[in-house]
């Protein structure tokens, strides 16, 4: 390993690219505010984002996983436009990313037929990404080419191990999950890289 990377840099190779992968629900996309709104208007019960402090909200909420699934993919073919960022100018954070000489990869684990909506909502805030993987399979985000993921699953950083490395965006659903690099926003993320 060390004599190929010796080798690599004697023979006039540039530095290695270190790849960020960022993931878009919650991370870069605030869905869950309009997912607790459309969630409220069906059930005609009270819920905001706060309210959802566990990964698997059948376990808080009187609501079944395949309606979890499917008022998410609601709000992502129909709603989208509503959806915000997790900041403003989000889109200005990615650039930042990339400027640090960063390659993005905006990494989604998802239903198919959300897939076109998302990039239209990346468009839209102007998001930078060098690739865009939308994952439909229960492959491990930890298994695809990155150095840093930023995303606020704890099962997704569970298998993250040297040398790469995870960043938790924090939301009130993984509070309690043992982790010690947290950011509040994706420009906390942007100063750690
Ligand atoms: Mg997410």
């Amino acid at each position: 390993m060390t004599e190929q990377l010796i080798e690599g840099s004697s023979a006039g190779i540039t530095q290695a690219v270190r790849t960020v992968a960022i993931d878009v629900d919650s991370v870069l996309a605030d869905v869950m505010l309009i997912w607790s709104d459309e969630y409220t208007k069906r059930s005609n019960r009270a819920v905001t984002k706060k309210d959802i402090t566990a990964w698997d909200i059948p376990t808080i909420l009187p609501v079944s996983p395949d309606e979890v699934y499917k008022y998410f993919s609601y709000v992502w073919k129909f709603r989208w436009r509503e959806i915000p960022p997790t900041e403003p100018k989000i889109g200005e954070v990615t650039k930042k990313i990339h400027r640090k000489g960063y390659r993005i990869s905006i990494l989604t684990k998802r239903e198919r037929p959300t897939a076109p909506y998302v990039a239209k909502w990346l468009d839209l805030h102007k998001v930078y990404a060098d690739e865009l993987l939308f994952v439909y399979d229960a492959v491990p985000k930890a298994n695809y080419p990155f150095d840093v993921l930023i995303d606020d699953a704890p099962k997704n950083l569970v298998d993250v191990v040297p040398p790469k490395s995870a960043i938790l965006f924090n939301q009130p659903w993984n509070t309690t999950f043992k982790w010690p690099v947290r950011v509040n926003a994706l420009s906390e993320a942007e100063e750690l890289l």
